[in-house]
């Protein structure tokens, strides 16, 4: 009975210390979300503001006369035009009277109609114009006005200068520059600390570089991506890090495509262990592998 008594013991004893082993921790206090949406005024500026909703940013200036907004960003969420326009309200009374298109990609464009509404114009380059109007999205404004090199917007006393700076990550992306408060707004082609989204779709890998010569030629200090990353702007530095990235990451891939190891072998092999602390490193160097697979393995 003592050995029946000392067995159980024993026995109960192990089966709490592999239960101990076994069941998980207890959660750490999951951070609280961040909210759907958020403005922002630019640090040092008295006019230039940030509207982020979710996972995606546009920037709106304020003037005496009126706002110029950029992307209405509402794709499957019509909930976020009508609040952007609500957070504008929020700031000014001023009419808004334009909405430029940083690029014609529908996740960045759709949804303008409120904006329409209420009397803004529409102003996108001439490439964003051809390709919206045949995809034809329900819920995307047609630009009314385009712009083909360079077009300057003047709006009670603040100027926005548009430049289209070649083919990049779309062949239609303009930089939105604020000569005065030296900012940029440029959407997608120039993420931050983050490698390319997926394989890069539509893009012009060779001539991006040189559209990102282009920028860094220009005289601004800060740039607001179209996506937020870590809550901080971006600087000319981060535009040569993107650089430095695509073009080691093409002559990396030209190599493997001499070598026979065009796509698949080279998507696997070809690592760039520097910017492995990256956003999206994981998850999209290898879809990058494969556009500049395509690229110098068959010239497309
Ligand atoms: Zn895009």
């Amino acid at each position: 009975m003592l050995r029946f008594l000392l067995s159980l013991f024993a026995y109960l004893l192990l089966a709490s210390a592999a239960s101990a082993q076994t069941q998980p921790a207890a959660p750490a206090p999951a951070a609280p979300p961040p909210p759907a949406f958020a403005t922002a005024k630019v640090d040092g500026t008295d006019n230039v503001y940030i509207f982020r909703y979710q996972g995606h940013q546009a920037m709106f200036v304020v003037t005496p006369d009126g706002v110029i907004a950029t992307d209405p960003i509402g794709y499957l969420r019509p909930q976020a035009v009508t609040t952007y326009i609500d957070e504008i309200k929020k700031v000014t009374p001023a009419p808004i009277k334009y909405v430029v298109y940083s690029h014609h990609h529908y996740d960045h464009i759709a949804g303008g109609k409120p904006f329409k509404d209420l009397g803004a114009i529409f102003v996108a380059h001439k490439r964003a114009k051809e390709h919206l109007e045949q995809l034809r999205y329900a819920d995307a404004v047609i630009p009314d006005e385009t712009v083909d090199d360079k077009r300057t917007l003047t709006l009670g006393g603040t100027e926005l200068e548009l430049s289209y700076v070649g083919r990049n990550h779309s062949d239609n992306s303009l930089v939105m520059r604020l000569p005065k408060q030296k900012l940029i707004f440029a959407v997608d082609f120039i993420p931050i600390e983050s490698v390319n989204f997926r394989n890069m779709p539509d893009s012009w890998p060779i001539e991006w570089e040189d559209s990102l010569k282009t920028v860094l030629a220009m005289d601004w200090e800060r740039l607001i991506p179209g996506h937020p990353y870590k809550g901080r702007l971006g600087t000319k530095d981060d535009v040569r890090n993107l650089l430095g990235f695509m073009q080691e990451l093409s002559a990396e891939v030209k190599q493997a495509a001499e070598q026979g190891k065009c796509t698949d072998t080279a998507m696997k092999e070809v690592k760039l262990d520097k910017y492995q602390t990256w956003l999206s490193y994981g998850q999209y160097l290898a879809g990058n592998i494969e556009r500049y697979c395509f690229w110098w393995s068959r010239g497309y």
